[in-house]
C-alpha cells in the first residue's frame, strides 16, 4: 500500500489540529512525517507521541530538548529540506508562511495551503515555481477549495464569475453608530468558525476577505469584474460559480475546515468522510450585500486586485500592521481601515519580481503603516 506521506506547519494552530483530526479519521493510508509549532512545544509533543511523528521543529525558538529535531530560525526550513514528504500543508498564520511555502515546493513537495498570504504576497512567482518544480498547490481555504473543486467540474472558458461567501463577521449586525466602541474582545468573537485571533479580526473587519478576493484573483486568474462577495451568515455554502447560461453552481456542507483540509491532502482522490452532514430542513440561508460602509476595507482589496504591481502584497502588509496595533489596543477597530487605505496611497506599482524581494517590499510596507498609525494617533491626541 502507498503511504501518502504529510508535513504539517502551524500544527498546534487552528488549521493544524484540524489537520491532525483529518489524518486520524482518514487511516493508515497517511502518515504524519513531520510537524512544526512556533512556541507550543507541549502540544507539538503530544501530537508527535500520538502520531508517532519523526521529524518535528520549533520555530519560535531555541531549544534543546531530544525529541526536538530542529530549533530556531532555520527550524522550519530544514524540516522541509531534509524530510522526505509528499505533501505540505502549511498552517502558519500571516506574512510568516509565505517562505514554507518556498522551500515546501521547492523540496518537492506538492502545497496544501491554508496559508492566504502565501498568495496574496507572491501570487504570480509562487505558481511560477510550482510550474518549474512540476507540483500543486491545492487550496485549502474554505472558499478556494470550493472553487478549485467546482471547477474541476466546470468548464474554464463557460464560466462567467465566482461568488466568495463571507459570514460577515462579529459585527454584521452592530449599529454602525457602535463601531467607535468596539473592543478588541469583542472583536476576538467570530459567530460560525473557532479560528486564531488575526483571522477572527480579518472577518470583523472583513480584511480576511479581501485577502480572499486577492487569493482568488491570482489562482483562477480572474479580475476583479469576475469576483464577487455575498454575506452568508450561516457559512455553509462556502462559495459559488456561476456559469454563462446564469446558473450557480455552490459547495454546500456544514461549516468544517476538515473537509477543504481532505479534500488537499487525498487530491485527486474524493475519498469518504462523516464530516460536513447538513440537515436541510433546519438550515436557514440567508444572504446579504456587503455595506463597505461596515466593511470599508473590503472595497480597497478590489482596488488593490485592480492596481496590481504590489499593491495586494501592500494591501495586505497594512492590515497585518493595523490589526497588530488594535490587538496591542494602540488603535481602535475603525482605525484599522484608514491605515490600509493610506498605506495604499504611496506608490507600489513595481511588482516584486522574487521572493526575496517580496518580504523586503513587506518591510517597506511595514515600516510605512507603522507612520500612518503614529499619524492617527496624533490626530487622535
Ligand atoms: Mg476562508
Amino acid at each position: 500500500m502507498n503511504v501518502k506521506r504529510i508535513i504539517v506547519l502551524g500544527a498546534t494552530g487552528s488549521i493544524g489540529i484540524s489537520s491532525f483530526d483529518t489524518v486520524r479519521n482518514l487511516g493508515n493510508s497517511y502518515s504524519i512525517v513531520g510537524a512544526s509549532c512556533h512556541s507550543s512545544i507541549d502540544g507539538l509533543l503530544t501530537l508527535a507521541e500520538e502520531f508517532h511523528i519523526p521529524h518535528l521543529a520549533v520555530s519560535g525558538r531555541k531549544v534543546s530538548r531530544p525529541e526536538i529535531t530542529w530549533s530556531g530560525d532555520d527550524a522550519v526550513r530544514r524540516l522541509l529540506m531534509e524530510t522526505e514528504a509528499d505533501i505540505v500543508i502549511n498552517g502558519i498564520a500571516g506574512s510568516a508562511g509565505l517562505m514554507p511555502s518556498v522551500w515546501a515546493l521547492q523540496s518537492g513537495k506538492d502545497l496544501a495551503l491554508a496559508n492566504k498570504e502565501t498568495i496574496v504576497m507572491a501570487g504570480p512567482l509562487i505558481q511560477a515555481l510550482a510550474e518549474k518544480e512540476g507540483r500543486l498547490i491545492l487550496p485549502v481555504d474554505s472558499e478556494h477549495s470550493a472553487i478549485f473543486h467546482l471547477l474541476r467540474r466546470q468548464n474554464l472558458s463557460e464560466l462567467r464569475g465566482i461568488v466568495i461567501t463571507a459570514s460577515g463577521g462579529a459585527f454584521r449586525s452592530t449599529p454602525l453608530d457602535d463601531f467607535q466602541h468596539i473592543t478588541l474582545r469583542d472583536a476576538l468573537r467570530h459567530p460560525t468558525w473557532d479560528m486564531g485571533a488575526k483571522i477572527t479580526i480579518d472577518s470583523a473587519t472583513m480584511a480576511n476577505k479581501g485577502l480572499e478576493i486577492i487569493e482568488a484573483h491570482y489562482l483562477f486568474h480572474l479580475p476583479a469584474s469576475q469576483i464577487s462577495v455575498l454575506i452568508h451568515p450561516q457559512s455553509c455554502i462556502h462559495s459559488m460559480v456561476q456559469s454563462v447560461d446564469g446558473s450557480f453552481y455552490a459547495q454546500i456542507s456544514s461549516p468544517d475546515m476538515r473537509i477543504p483540509i481532505q479534500n488537499a491532502i487525498t487530491y485527486p482522490e474524493v475519498t469518504h468522510s462523516e464530516f460536513g452532514g447538513l440537515d436541510f430542513t433546519s438550515a436557514n440561508f440567508t444572504f446579504q450585500d456587503p455595506d463597505y460602509k461596515r466593511y470599508p476595507v473590503l472595497p480597497l482589496a478590489f482596488q488593490a486586485v485592480e492596481n496590481g504591481g504590489s499593491y495586494p502584497l501592500v494591501y495586505n502588509t497594512a492590515n497585518e500592521a493595523a490589526v497588530e496595533a488594535f490587538r496591542q489596543e494602540k488603535i481602535r477597530f475603525i482605525d484599522i481601515a484608514p491605515v490600509v487605505e493610506a498605506t495604499l496611497q504611496s506608490d507600489w506599482s513595481d511588482p516584486s519580481s522574487s521572493f526575496e524581494e517580496a518580504v523586503r517590499t513587506h518591510q517597506l510596507a511595514w515600516e510605512q503603516a507603522r507612520l500612518n498609525i503614529d499619524t492617527i494617533l496624533e490626530h487622535q491626541r
